[in-house]
């Protein structure tokens, strides 16, 4: 019992720690340990062993038992009854208990809910895609708040303002560049990455190491649905990366519709085309299209009915499924293109055979009166590149002036 007996020392230090008298009032005590614990707090570059003395000696006043026992026992008296350390709780858990977070209130970063950002993502589909639906499983990895301290980033939930950049996330440093001229630079906080926040070392989460967040592997089944369009959004709410405060934002997918090589869409119409031969043209066809489902569709003409290049033709409800009814369809369109035979096809008793037949409708019949009046001329023949010339320089004249005399060879010859 002789060890017990209190010395002096014993138990004045905690309120020397404090800085306060004996009889000092729990409220004294509070405020008293606030200003200190500010004042020697590691996040803000204060003495890690003082802020735990501070902690320690606050806890066992602020309880009236532990305080009475230490009023009449000293400190050695709590160390048999609690164990090593004579504290149950981290200094960093006692501060932040007290005040709820950082410094002053922590305002600057508050509870505030950021909006995050959504993700978006291109997901290319074929126009059968689009005309079946169909469904594609999409891994991705995505930042989730840590399950382990739930975002907090450290073992206490606590966190404290970033002594780097007092919490802005930024810092400024300044630099001569000339004589009398300084030039400011913003940068982010190399030690907070800009969160404007501190997690000292030994508070750190183990899993995401003071970062608030892990990757998580998720698989997302995206549903193309039965006459979707290209560029519509398929949108994943809540699925983009998590943040801590921050509404999650949503992953979204926009259908891109690669080129169909033989069917065109607008709308919930298709379009096709297909070239006649100048026979099937005149005389009659029959084809299968097949479809973007894999059907066979067989198209043919009416009976005696002409073709004309250019032509377009429509089949009801053989079109895009309407979005969301997709039993109602639009039109498939087809344009008919014809080709022709090459020169030199037709013997020349062919030809006169087929003038009996077709009719002879040119109304630009000349007489041997007027025959006789016209100078002779050759046509030749003009490359595909030379009409493309003649294309653009045309183009090139309605742009610019009207004057500009630049017409091509054939018309001159016309005109002449
Ligand atoms: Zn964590
Ligand atoms: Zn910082």
């Amino acid at each position: 019992m002789f060890g017990r007996a209190p010395k002096r020392s014993d138990n004045t230090k905690y309120y020397e720690i404090l800085g306060v008298s004996k009889s000092s009032s729990q409220d004294e005590l509070k405020k008293a340990y606030k200003k200190a614990a500010m004042k020697n707090h590691p996040d803000k570059g204060g003495d890690p062993e003082k802020f735990k003395e501070l902690a320690q000696a606050y806890e066992v006043l602020s309880d009236p038992e532990k305080r009475e026992m230490y009023d009449q026992y000293g400190e050695d008296a709590l160390k048999d009854g609690m164990g090593p350390g004579s504290s149950s709780h981290s200094p960093f858990e006692i501060f932040e208990h007290l005040f709820g977070g950082g410094f002053g209130g922590g305002n600057s970063r508050g509870r505030r809910q950021k909006t995050g950002e959504d993700v978006v993502h291109s997901l290319k589909v074929s126009l059968e895609d689009l005309y079946n639906g169909t469904s594609k499983k999409l891994s991705r990895s995505r930042n989730v708040l840590c399950p382990n301290c739930k975002g907090k980033g450290s073992k206490s939930g606590a966190s404290g303002t970033c002594y780097g950049c007092r919490g802005s996330g930024v810092k400024i440093s300044t630099r001569q560049i000339g004589l009398g001229m300084i030039q400011q630079m913003q940068h982010v906080c190399p030690e907070c990455k800009g969160s404007g926040e501190f997690i000292s070392e030994r508070d750190r989460c183990m899993l995401c190491k003071g970062n608030k967040v892990t990757k998580e592997k998720k698989v997302l089944e995206v549903y193309v649905e039965k006459g979707m369009k290209h560029d519509q959004k398929i949108v994943f709410e809540g699925e983009a990366d998590e943040a801590p405060d921050t509404v999650t934002g949503d992953y979204i997918f926009v259908l891109q519709q690669k080129e169909h090589p033989k069917f065109k869409r607008n709308y919930d119409d298709l379009f096709v085309e297909h070239t006649l031969s100048l026979t099937e043209a005149l005389c009659g066809f029959q084809f299968a299209l097949t479809h973007l489902d894999g059907r066979r569709l067989l198209i043919k003409s009416n009976l005696g009915e002409v073709v004309k290049p250019g032509q377009n033709k429509a089949i009801n409800d053989e079109g895009m499924p309407h979005h969301q009814r997709p039993f109602m369809k639009g039109r498939l369109y087809i344009q008919f293109n014809v080709e022709f035979p090459d020169s030199g096809f037709l013997s020349l008793d062919q030809c006169r055979t087929i003038e009996t037949i077709l009719p002879c409708k040119s109304t630009n019949q000349i007489t041997p009166m007027e025959l006789e009046e016209c100078e002779e001329t050759t046509l030749r023949d003009v490359s595909i590149e030379e009409q493309m010339r003649r294309k653009q320089q045309q183009r090139q004249k309605e742009a610019y002036d009207e004057d500009d005399d630049s017409s091509g060879p054939q018309v001159q010859c016309a005109q002449q």
